[in-house]
């Protein structure tokens, strides 16, 4: 009984392991970032830290797919998360949110910090040619100190970060829009 229920176990912990994670980077998917996510929110709320969640997007990632193929289109995804996670902090968290999307919780980052760091990560993907295609993000930002409040959930901070994003595709791509 003891090994069947030790391999029971293991088996159940690999199911976890597939259900959080986004095969193509190894990244979180959205639901295990969101476990995660919500639970380092409501620590920064009662710790009374500040905070900060990047939405990012990458730029005519279409048109690239249409030039080099969706293989090569997978490559450039799996070369940029790679590239993502070299940049931030091991105690940062990110996923992959959905197709071309990513985002990113910086737990307890001090605010002058956060437009210097989507900076950094912007002109990053830029200069590194992920799959050697000029690519480029745009990034949408919200941060603050978490108020309490029923309403002031993770997912709306993460809507607001998304509106941010579509900001900054408005404003021309390959840029950065904080706390529109
Ligand atoms: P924008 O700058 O406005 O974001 O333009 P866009 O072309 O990046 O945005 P749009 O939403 O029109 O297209 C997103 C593209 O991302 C379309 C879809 O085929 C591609 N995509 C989503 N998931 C994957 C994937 O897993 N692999 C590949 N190769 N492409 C993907
Ligand atoms: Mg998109
Ligand atoms: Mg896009």
């Amino acid at each position: 009984l003891g090994e069947t229920l030790q391999s029971l176990w293991k088996r159940n912990k690999a199911l976890v392991d597939i259900a959080m994670t986004d095969a193509l980077t190894g990244l979180f998917n959205r639901r295990g970032f969101l476990i995660v996510a919500q639970g380092l929110f409501s620590l920064a709320e009662r710790r009374k830290e500040n905070l900060a969640v990047f939405m990012i997007d990458i730029d005519h990632f279409k048109k690239i797919n249409d030039k080099y193929g969706h293989p090569r289109g997978d490559t450039v995804l799996k070369s940029l998360a790679k590239s993502l996670k070299e940049t931030v902090r091991k105690s940062d968290v990110m996923c992959r949110y959905g197709g071309e999307e990513f985002v990113i919780l910086f737990p307890n980052i001090l605010s002058p910090a956060v437009p210097l760091m989507a900076e950094k990560i912007r002109k990053e993907v830029e200069e590194s040619r992920p799959a050697g295609i000029f690519t480029t993000i745009s990034i949408g930002v919200t941060q603050g100190l978490v108020k309490n409040s029923s309403d002031n959930d993770f997912l709306s901070w993460v809507s607001k970060a998304d509106k941010c994003l579509y900001k900054a595709k408005a404003n021309g791509r390959n840029c950065v829009v904080l706390d529109c």
